[in-house]
């Protein structure tokens, strides 16, 4: 799934991306609040990770901002220890979760994939649909009991369509879904990794929907 993590210290925000990469996470790093302003409101991302002392536009501001244009993005502020008024205003103003800095990578990469699971009325850490079952935790997924070895697209693109269960994708969201900043998109990517998908599962699960992209049909 693809974040946004809005940070102006550079050390921390490289690490911040290197780490969340390594959990299986695509991240597109700003340094301002106009930035992450101007990104979230594309709203491709599943989840952003906001500082809330950004240059530019301070944090508390681009979350007031985003609500009041009634985007929904899950938003998880990164404080400093002693700052619990912030985070008081933080979840008041429309932040779903926070982490204290020092970040520990883990605690961050499991409150994310919560946020997005909720957001997306999942109450189970594993998805199932039918008899596919996927944990974004371990990035496994079984067929009918049986482990399935996925690349890490393919692995991204079922989870996408098992969050969005029984509606339609359209390429362009999957892509945005798939892939963060900087990463050459060949026309036919999502073609490709579905006819993966198909083949490594079962050939009827994904459906396209003619002239419009693809479902994963509820059981
Ligand atoms: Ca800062």
């Amino acid at each position: 799934m693809r974040i946004l993590l809005a940070e102006d210290d550079p050390i921390l925000g490289d690490g911040l991306r290197a780490g969340l990469r390594q959990l299986g996470f695509q991240v597109d790093w700003v340094r301002d609040g106009l930035a992450a302003e101007r990104e979230l409101s594309t709203d491709a991302y599943a989840a952003a990770v906001l500082d809330l002392g950004l240059p530019l536009k301070d944090g508390m501001e681009v979350l007031k901002s985003l609500r009041t244009q009634k985007l929904s993005t899950p938003v998880l502020v990164l404080t400093a220890r002693d700052a619990v008024p912030d985070r008081i205003l933080g979840l008041d103003q429309g932040a779903d979760d926070y982490v204290i800095k020092p970040v520990d990578l883990h605690e961050l990469g499991a409150r994310l994939r919560a946020l997005v699971r909720r957001a997306h009325g999942q109450p189970l850490d594993t998805l199932q649909v039918g008899d596919v079952e996927l944990c974004p935790a371990t990035r496994e997924v079984r067929q009918a009991g049986v482990l399935v070895t996925l690349a890490t697209r393919e692995f991204d693109l079922l989870h996408a369509l098992m969050l969005n269960a029984g509606r339609v994708m359209s390429r362009e969201q999957i892509e945005q879904h798939l892939y963060s900043w900087g990463h050459e998109v060949e026309s036919n990517a999502v073609e490709v990794h579905v006819h993966h998908l198909r083949r490594k599962l079962r050939a009827d699960l994904i459906q396209t929907v003619r002239g419009i992209g693809y479902t994963l049909p509820k059981d």
